[in-house]
């Protein structure tokens, strides 16, 4: 299914990000969904010399494993994934992670492959190993209740054969609701029902903190309701979005005749989900747009929602939801709902029960039959993402059970994987970037005295999160059974929506987390003002307790830095130590500020990562100030740990000082290859740059990278004085 938009406005470290056209960014897993990088210099052809092996034809239902690669304990630096025949201050990307891009194929499964991926297929085997074990438990009346519901869970989506047998009839009953709708009252209250199913049709709404009573939950209703990735999709007059668009009616018919229609119909079917979609896309806001927060909160009474969409009635709505004192509302793109009440009214009934037909089999496409899943794949994977192959089902079932039920599942995981001393250090560490961001405020040139006092402030209140939540959810009255694998998915998303409606109108729970432990990521959250690190990322090569100090603040100390700099980058500087929306700077120091984030938006949109089309600096300005900021930070830590350590700077490993070694371990961490599709889905969507850029970018700003390696000025990797940025 796909999981309710989440709203909380997270930051992810690495490149992850399916949240779809709404901006409320929620936090899927690294794994679900893909990617990363690009491996093209800019303005060049890819860097690969010999054209690629065969790669197997395209198979959806792929029936042999092929397991991807991965060497066991590496080295924390491996020499041999480095190209030396480039020089470092060319393109440290290709000189550190070469080697690895040179012998490295993308496994057809995926369509991107590096560090991350890496860490995700360790963490996978460990969640098989665990589901299989509970699955197997399941008669023993003395089964944990966690193990219980992630071993049903489990083996109901391995049930290939009763999957197969039941085809679409585990949504009889609500297919036929949607067939049985007469009016437009109904249609609101289908879509009202079909939110509480985690089906994102039409718009969408949760809740979220109020940004300006940050201690509170609130109702939010957000722009949505489109099928492809983003507006643009659906805006867009070039051939290659043009074409795009064909192939996703084609999609759409398909899977509409999946489920019975005639293929003329369904084909006109397809146009009109289409023709609803656009009207929505082209009320929708862009991403940068959605950048805003201010422009975002609208807080309003519910009179004024209603007075937006005087064609249909909230009151019908929340009471189809089973919200019962929605409170006031931030509608955070009014415009589109004005626009979305004119769609409404003149929509035929007809019409909405295609729309709803199709958002309903779109969002459980992936845990029915293999007709569904398989088309499934072919749109959003194999034409939009390039990937070759699907996943074994043992793993889609994993990452499944991981969206569906992962504070379970998760509690399990971190009971065998996640041991104590990885906390404490990982602690030590993150007291330590603190430190270095502290030392680093109070030295600021740019910024005047009482911004720095706030600022400070700001830091003093950051919340930290490691490993695992202190309070595991609970499950309990989320039914899972060895039943259909659809309705066990249906009934966890049901539960999910259920407990996020039940928040609003009260004080927020600060122990909640927005990721599950296995989860290879890690992100700030403004409202909260909180850093958090899941067990999941907190291994190698991110996080090595064998290694010295250079290889550990390059890696996870790095990506500490990077949240730590959310704090304050372009979005999150908006927010409080308190986590409220409001200007703490003085109009000196926030001009200051803005001329340097314009200066690294202009610096990563000269960036061509692909023939004609750019990174978008705008988009991607936040996560570029936390790079930047990120390693900055960590190397000033690192300094602090050498300083302690007395020796420790004079030692090197392979021929490399401990500086060195900080350089390539970070960039260790981004090495990664990509498919094009990936890439030019994600130059249009993801607020990160591509993995390549990611090193290169952040380290031509920075004079200590220039003096570790020797670099001399007027080379690639050292940005004019004049030119270079350093906000953090
Ligand atoms: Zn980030």
């Amino acid at each position: 299914m796909l999981k309710p938009a989440l709203f909380i406005l997270v930051c992810l470290f690495c490149a992850l990000i399916v949240h779809a056209q709404s901006e409320p960014q929620k936090s899927p897993p690294f794994g679900t969904a893909s990617v990363a990088p690009g491996v093209h210099e800019p303005g060049k052809p890819p860097t690969e010399q010999a054209p690629p092996p065969p790669i197997p034809e395209t198979s959806a239902q792929g029936t042999g494993e092929t397991k991807p690669q991965i060497e066991k304990n590496p080295p924390a630096i491996d020499p041999k994934d480095m190209d030396t025949s480039v020089k470092p201050q060319d393109d440290f990307f290709m000189y550190a992670d070469g080697g690895w891009i040179k012998r490295t194929e993308i496994p057809p499964e995926y369509s991107r492959w590096g560090s991350f991926n890496e860490l995700i297929e360790k963490n996978n085997d460990a969640l098989h190993e665990i589901a299989e074990k509970a699955a197997k438990s399941h008669a023993d009346p003395k089964t944990a209740p966690e193990t219980q519901k992630v071993g049903d869970y489990y083996g109901s989506g391995m049930d290939e054969n009763t999957i197969e047998a039941m085809r679409t009839k585990p949504l009889d009953d609500e297919l036929k609701r949607i067939d049985a709708m007469k009016d437009r009252n109904d249609v609101l209250k289908e879509i009202a029902h079909l939110h509480t199913l985690g089906v994102g049709a039409f718009f969408g709404f949760g809740s979220g903190q109020d940004d300006k009573n940050s201690t509170m939950v609130i109702s939010n209703c957000v722009q949505g309701g489109l099928g492809m990735p983003d507006r643009d999709y659906y805006t867009k007059t070039d051939d290659a979005s043009k074409k795009l668009r064909d192939q996703y009616v084609d999609h759409v018919a398909k899977m509409l005749t999946l489920l019975g229609e005639p293929a003329n119909t369904a084909s006109d079917h397809a146009k009109k989900i289409l023709a609803l979609e656009t009207s929505l896309a082209q009320a929708s806001r862009t991403r940068v747009e959605l950048r805003d927060p201010q422009k975002n909160y609208n807080k309003m009474p519910q009179t004024d929602l209603q007075a937006l969409t005087p064609d249909w009635n909230w009151a019908d709505y929340f009471k189809e939801i089973n919200l019962i004192e929605p409170g006031d509302i931030n509608v955070h793109q009014p415009d589109f709902f004005k626009a979305a009440n004119a769609t409404f009214a003149n929509t035929p009934i007809d019409d909405w029960k295609t729309y709803l037909r199709w958002h309903l089999i779109n969002a459980a496409a992936s845990e029915l039959s293999k007709d569904f899943v398989n088309e499934n794949f072919n749109f959003n994977d194999a034409t939009l993402r390039g990937t070759k192959q699907i996943k074994p089902r043992w793993k889609r079932v994993v990452i499944s059970t991981d969206e569906a039920i992962g504070e379970a599942l998760g509690k399990l995981y971190v009971a065998d994987h996640f041991p104590p001393e990885a906390k404490a250090r990982a602690l030590e560490l993150i007291n330590n970037l603190k430190e270095a961001l502290s030392d680093r405020i109070k030295t600021l040139e740019w910024m005047d005295e009482p911004t720095k006092q706030e600022a400070l402030k700001k830091l003093a209140a950051f919340g930290v999160k490691i490993g695992y939540p202190d309070k595991w959810r609970d499950y309990s009255l989320l039914k899972i059974d060895r039943g259909p694998f659809i309705l066990n998915a249906m009934r966890a998303e049901n539960f999910e929506v259920n407990r996020d409606l039940k928040k609003i109108g009260k004080p927020v729970d600060r122990t909640e987390w927005g990721m599950t432990p296995p989860t290879v990521n890690a992100y700030y959250n403004p409202t909260m003002n909180e850093i958090v690190f899941p067990a999941g990322i907190l291994q190698p090569p991110f996080f090595n307790a064998k290694a010295d100090d250079a290889v550990n603040y390059g890696g996870i100390g790095a990506v500490i830095g990077h949240e730590m700099t959310h704090g304050f980058d372009d979005q999150g500087r908006q927010y409080d130590g308190t986590g409220n929306l409001r200007d703490w700077w003085s109009p000196e120091s926030a001009a200051k500020f803005k001329e340097r984030s314009q200066a690294i938006a202009t610096q990563y949109s000269e960036y061509e990562p692909l023939p004609g089309m750019h990174i978008n600096g705008e988009l991607t300005q936040g996560e570029n100030i936390a790079d930047i900021g990120g390693v900055k930070l960590a190397y000033a830590a690192l300094q602090k740990a050498l300083d302690k350590n007395p020796g420790a700077r004079e030692k090197k490993i392979d021929g490399f000082t401990p500086e060195q070694r900080f350089f390539l371990s970070f960039a260790t961490i981004w090495k990664s290859k990509q498919r094009d599709e990936d890439l030019k889905l994600r130059l249009n969507t993801d607020p990160h740059s591509p993995a390549r850029y990611r090193v290169d970018g952040p380290l031509s700003n920075l004079f200590e990278f220039a003096k570790a390696f020797n670099i001399p000025d007027n080379s690639p990797m050292v940005r004019p004085a004049d030119k270079r940025v350093n906000i953090w």
